[in-house]
């Protein structure tokens, strides 16, 4: 399927048993969740049950897998027990992930934090992800994808350009691919809600990385203005984003056949993202 539209879902209650449902009360064509608290450093083991339901469950509808690492990963950290954890998180994933039938991981850029630390964080960034991204590689394990930042804390990538920089601190890697937020790349300061600027965005990623590259898209509106820096994800169309630039983005060759994962304002369960998910495959249609 071209450019499979899902959100990120809950797990609480059981990775099959609550993921599943909300899957298809969504109407989701793919699904993100997390393996770990997002804002915890504990490394659960995972319920093999529920696990092998998830894996077959997603397979039966058709629905590729993700995983969100926590958002505590930061491999740009001057901080030494931040990095080792941040390490420890990403292979955890990498591992759960195996075991759910999850295509790819994804973590969050990192920071420097410090300008002091400026300097080293792209040093520290090789020699954290590299010998990751080698075991990933050589056991088949999920792919990682790095997902640029809003910016602020010093990101070592926030705008797609800083993603050139970033790939060649690890070799250009090839298990390491992009995921691509639209509201961090608005809050980094890409003007996606100007004609022609999502498409002018993701022409600057492929020259950047080059095609084969991008591999998930996090489809956001945002509450704040362009290059705020702040990460406050809002429903599609209902923010300063606006409906228009992800017309642009469901058009753009870049994304023919990457999946779109919303993570946008959900309540009381699945309604806002069924709503989202909708919208984004009306405009779908219409790029057709
Ligand atoms: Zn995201």
């Amino acid at each position: 399927m071209s450019r499979p539209i899902g959100s990120h879902t809950r797990t609480s209650g059981g990775l099959a048993r609550a993921a599943l449902p909300y899957a298809d009360a969504a109407g989701s064509e793919a699904v993100q969740v997390y393996v770990s608290n997002s804002r915890g450093w504990a490394l659960p083991p995972g319920d093999p049950k529920q696990d092998t339901l998830f894996r077959d469950g997603c397979g039966e509808r058709g629905l590729p897998a993700y995983i969100h690492a926590s958002l505590l990963v930061n491999l740009g950290s001057p901080t030494e027990q931040t990095v080792t954890r941040s390490v420890e998180t990403l292979e955890h994933a990498l591992r759960r992930g195996a075991a759910i039938g999850a295509t790819a991981v994804v973590y969050h850029a990192g920071s420097s934090v410090d300008p002091a630390h400026d300097d080293k964080a792209l040093h520290q960034l090789r020699e954290a992800l590299l010998p990751l991204l080698d075991v990933a590689a050589a056991r088949g394990l999920p792919k990682l994808l790095v997902e640029p930042s809003a910016g602020g804390g010093r990101s070592l990538a926030s705008k797609v350009q800083d993603l050139g920089p970033y790939l060649a601190a690890v070799e250009d890697h090839p298990w390491l691919g992009v995921c691509f937020d639209t509201c961090h790349a608005w809050a980094a300061g890409h003007d996606l809600a100007r004609p022609g600027g999502m498409t002018e965005t993701l022409d600057a990623l492929v020259a950047t990385v080059g095609r084969e590259r991008l591999m998930l898209i996090h489809a956001n509106d945002s509450k704040d203005e362009c290059g705020s820096t702040r990460d406050r994800h809002e429903t599609i169309g209902a923010g300063r984003i606006g409906t228009a630039a992800f017309a642009e983005l469901l058009a753009h060759p870049a994304t023919a056949g990457i999946p779109v994962i919303v993570e946008t304002p959900t309540a009381p369960l699945h309604e806002g993202h069924a709503a989202d998910i909708a919208l984004l495959k009306g405009l779908r249609l219409s790029a057709a």
